[in-house]
Order: C-alpha cells, then sequence, then structure tokens
C-alpha cells in the first residue's frame, strides 16, 4: 500500500519498538511477524541506522544524511518504503486530530488502539484517520431492551462500543449510531414498526433472549436492509409468526428482567461493535457489514454471520419515482 506521508520532505520517520526488527540468517532480516511483516536482505549498518530514526529528523534532512552514504541514498530510500509499508516507522510530527479533543487517560488508551492500527494499516496516515473517525462518531442507546435487560447487558454493549474506539453520548439527537436494544433477537411486528418512525439516521439492532443473542443489521436508511426487511423475511418463513411475536413480545414485556447470560452479553455486544467499527472505518478500510447479522447461540457461543437482505415489500429500498406531470 503506497503510503504518502514517507514522500513528504517535512515527515520525521520514529522507528515503532511495536514492529521489531528480527534476523533470520546473517544478512536478511524481518521487520514484524503479522499480515505485513517483509522479509528484506539487511547489513548491520543499515539495520542500525533503521532503529535509531528518533523522529528528530525530517526526510529532507535524511535525504542529505544519506546523500554520499553507501550503498547510496537509493537503498535507504527504499529501506524507508518498505519500514513504512510494514508500519515499523511512523511520523513522529503528525497524529490523530481527535487526540487534540482527548483528556489525557482517553488517549492513553486509544494510544494502544493507535500502534494496532498502525501494524494492521501498513500507514502512519491511516492509522491517524480511522482513529480519528472512530472517536469522531457517537453512539447513543435506545430500544425497549435498554429498560428491561439487564444492567450488564447495556454495560458490556457501551464497554465494547468504547473498546471499538466510538464515542458515548446519553443525548439520542447527538449521536452518529443509534445502538437499539430490542426485546427478542427475532425481531416482532412491534420492532418493525418501530423502523418506520425511527429517525434516519443508522441504526443497530442488537438483542438477547435466552440461548439466543443477534447483532445486526446495521441500518443505513436508504443504503442497507432494515429491521422491517428481517421481520417480512421471518414471517415469510413462519407464517403463524405475526401472531406469535405480538404474544411473545406481550408476555416479555411483563418480565421485570430479560434472560440473559452475562456472557452472552458480551459476546453479542463485542460482535456489535465489530460491526459497527466495520461500517466507521469504511472510509479507510474495506470490510463486510451491510446486510448481514451475526448470531450467537448457547450453550456454545459460536458466531454465525447471516445475510440479511433487503424484503422487495419493505418501502426502505423503494426508488420513489418522481410524479409526471400531465
Ligand atoms: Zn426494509
Amino acid at each position: 500500500m503506497p503510503d504518502t506521508w514517507i514522500t513528504n520532505e517535512q515527515s520525521r520517520p520514529r522507528y515503532r519498538a511495536e514492529c521489531p526488527l528480527l534476523w533470520r540468517s546473517p544478512g536478511v532480516a524481518q521487520l514484524g511477524e503479522g499480515r505485513l511483516h517483509r522479509v528484506l536482505p539487511l547489513d548491520q549498518t543499515s539495520a542500525q541506522w533503521l532503529l535509531a530514526l528518533d523522529g528528530l529528523r525530517t526526510v529532507a534532512a535524511l535525504r542529505a544524511e544519506f546523500a554520499d552514504r553507501e550503498p547510496g541514498p537509493a537503498h535507504y530510500a527504499q529501506l524507508l518504503w518498505i519500514a513504512a509499508e510494514s508500519g515499523a516507522i511512523d511520523d513522529a510530527g503528525a497524529m490523530p486530530q481527535a487526540w487534540r479533543l482527548m483528556s489525557v487517560s482517553e488517549r492513553d488508551a486509544a494510544s494502544a488502539d493507535h500502534s494496532a492500527a498502525l501494524l494492521t494499516l501498513g500507514s502512519s496516515t491511516l492509522a491517524d484517520q480511522t482513529v480519528t473517525l472512530r472517536h469522531s462518531t457517537r453512539f447513543a442507546l435506545t430500544g425497549a431492551g435498554v429498560r428491561s435487560a439487564p444492567v450488564s447487558m447495556t454495560v458490556a454493549i457501551i464497554t465494547a462500543m468504547r473498546a471499538a474506539g466510538l464515542t458515548f453520548t446519553s443525548r439520542l439527537e447527538e449521536a452518529h449510531l443509534h445502538i437499539i436494544v430490542g426485546m427478542h433477537p427475532v425481531v416482532g411486528a412491534e420492532m418493525a414498526a418501530i423502523e418506520v418512525s425511527q429517525p434516519a439516521i443508522a441504526h443497530l439492532f442488537v438483542a438477547a433472549y435466552g440461548d439466543r443473542a443477534v447483532a445486526g443489521p446495521l441500518v443505513i436508511p436508504g443504503v442497507t436492509s432494515c429491521l422491517r426487511c428481517s421481520y417480512l423475511h421471518t414471517r415469510d418463513a413462519d407464517h403463524h409468526w405475526a401472531g406469535v411475536s405480538m404474544q411473545l413480545h406481550a408476555a416479555i414485556s411483563r418480565l421485570p428482567q430479560l434472560p440473559i447470560d452475562r456472557l452472552l452479553a458480551q459476546l453479542v455486544a463485542s460482535q456489535a461493535a465489530r460491526l459497527a467499527r466495520a461500517w466507521v472505518d469504511s472510509p479507510v478500510v474495506v470490510g463486510a457489514w451491510r446486510n448481514l447479522a451475526y448470531e450467537i447461540r448457547l450453550p456454545d457461543g459460536a458466531v454465525d454471520a447471516q445475510a440479511r437482505p433487503a424484503h422487495p415489500l419493505c418501502q426502505c429500498q423503494w426508488v420513489l419515482e418522481p410524479a409526471v406531470a400531465g
């Protein structure tokens, strides 16, 4: 992945100890060990030069420095490029925009995420962008499940979303993403009705009951399938579902607390956070998040990704034809 920061004369390359330089054999080194690791021929002098990059000198200063160094400037330029692509160096002069808005403790917590993003994306610039995108995305919790789920469920969701780098707000009108905590993982008629009245912002369905939990779909109005689509597909598969789901909803609405296993709450919250982050990261990283739900069943707790396609009868995917005058 070509990265432009290393070609910028004012960038200040800094070696990151999180991406260790390992010797495979004399004269052959390996940078890091993850997906982006690189194996390259390397002599001791070049290795020491790379490890000594401390972020104090600019690319322009380094170019002047290696102009008359053996084996030549092209060798060092290439070494910088490879190190940048494997996440072994970043730009000490840059930082995520979001860090300016964070408290010291938030920044400390986010710095390990940032290091991991560097090793995942192999780009100082992209790592900065993803951290900022995540932090500037605010989420709020809503839905009947917020009141009737055990506190462990709502705490698990908020904790997981924060771990994904998103920012919690208690004000629905401020949020970019509504987490709708449902009463039951299978969407009933009442949730389908709520979908229609939901404000036109991103929303993500999360629910758990007994042996089952679901995270998703993540609904982007006009772009993805919605909860009404999910309901219509379930109703097609079970012609009694409309009536049964009404009775189920009435019965579980009377419960003082929904039966939600604490571990299942943690597992489903993690899936919800993963889905939300795939969407938030999507301007930078290509990932699957559209029309998907993740179902988890006890006792094994394995995650099953399920397609949640749009339903032909749901108006959410209808393209409105302009009225033709005359
Ligand atoms: Zn729909």
